[in-house]
């Protein structure tokens, strides 16, 4: 296939090598010259704008920051709607909010191309491996057609329902992450106040109800999962800012959908809080320094 990428951050740079390794022929796009630079020394055209990557591309992929990075990317004088030929499908991998997701479909509608959210979890270990799994948002047959582009990235290809919908998955997903991530980090913090060693009590945790993948993956205690970024300062992993973003968008579309998310927005708050105190590039597990009176 013929794919015209843009967006080579940390995860996109990974996920257009893979394609590349696929035997894809790839034409690259990103404000970041080393960036780009990179992927042509690995066979890729570097292009000139998002419009010029276009051209005679039969598949568009963005995996950018936040949603003004792609409505800027779509419909700029250079961008993508300016070059693209019709009948073309977009593929946006980037977390972004439905409602931005469903005003890019009508926006490349008009121009006769389907737009399809993709967003992704993972992290960069997933992207490097090509072992994402992809939520897509679309029409049956659009999901089955971009089925194998995305199969070159990662392994599990969810089809989540119509338009919007893939990124409705990740959001609640992340809300879900967020808060559990700060009851463990609370309950960790509590246990080690009242004497308990922490390597015991994460064990009882992880072998009853407690139990969930911020206990038994990355407990954010230090040593209690040896793996876990918590028993390595905190670095790499998921990065509290991100963690932030994401709970910014749950929240916001819960407002615009008249939901409560009283859990989502006390969350919020407290990656807020890290942020402001200049942790927002730790690993989001972080959040039990807010408990531990040392840290
Ligand atoms: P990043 O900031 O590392 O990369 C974004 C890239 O987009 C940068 O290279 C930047 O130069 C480029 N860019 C920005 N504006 C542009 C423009 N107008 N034209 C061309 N290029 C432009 O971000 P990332 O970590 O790769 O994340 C990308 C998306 O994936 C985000 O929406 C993020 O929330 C999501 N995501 C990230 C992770 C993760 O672990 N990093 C995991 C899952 C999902």
């Amino acid at each position: 296939m013929k794919i015209a990428f843009v967006g080579l951050g940390h995860m996109g740079a990974p996920m257009a090598l893979n394609l590349l390794k696929a035997g894809h022929a790839l034409a690259v796009f990103d404000l970041s010259a080393d960036a780009m630079q990179t992927l042509a020394d690995a066979g890729a055209r570097k292009a000139a704008s998002p419009k010029d990557a276009v051209n005679g591309a039969e598949y568009v992929i963005t995996m950018l920051p936040a949603a003004a990075h792609v409505r800027s990317v779509l419909g700029a004088e250079d961008g993508v709607l300016a070059g693209i030929a019709k009948g073309v499908t977009i593929i946006d991998s980037s977390t972004i909010d439905p409602a931005s997701v469903k005003e890019f479909a009508a926006l490349a509608a008009a121009h006769g191309n389907a737009f399809v959210d993709a967003p992704v979890s993972g992290g960069t270990g997933g992207a490097a491996a090509g072992t994402l799994t992809f939520m897509v948002g679309g029409s049956a047959a659009i999901y089955e057609s971009v089925k194998p582009v995305l199969s070159g990235m990662g392994k599990n290809i969810v089809h989540c329902g119509e338009t919007g919908t893939g990124q409705v998955a990740k959001i609640c997903n992340n809300l879900v992450l967020g808060v559990t991530m700060a009851g463990v980090a609370e309950a960790m913090a509590l246990g080690e106040a009242l004497g308990i060693d922490p390597k015991v009590l994460g064990g009882i945790m992880n072998t009853s109800t407690g139990r969930s993948w911020s206990s038994d993956t990355y407990n954010p205690f230090p040593g209690v999962i040896e793996t876990a970024p918590s028993s390595r300062g905190y670095s790499g992993g998921f990065g509290t800012d991100l963690m932030l973003k994401d709970l910014g968008l749950a929240t916001d579309a819960a407002k615009g959908a008249r939901q409560p998310a009283f859990m989502g927005a006390l969350a919020q708050q407290l990656y807020q809080a890290m942020s402001t105190r200049g942790d927002g590039k730790l690993d989001f597990s972080a959040i039990i320094k807010l408990y531990r009176s040392d840290q």
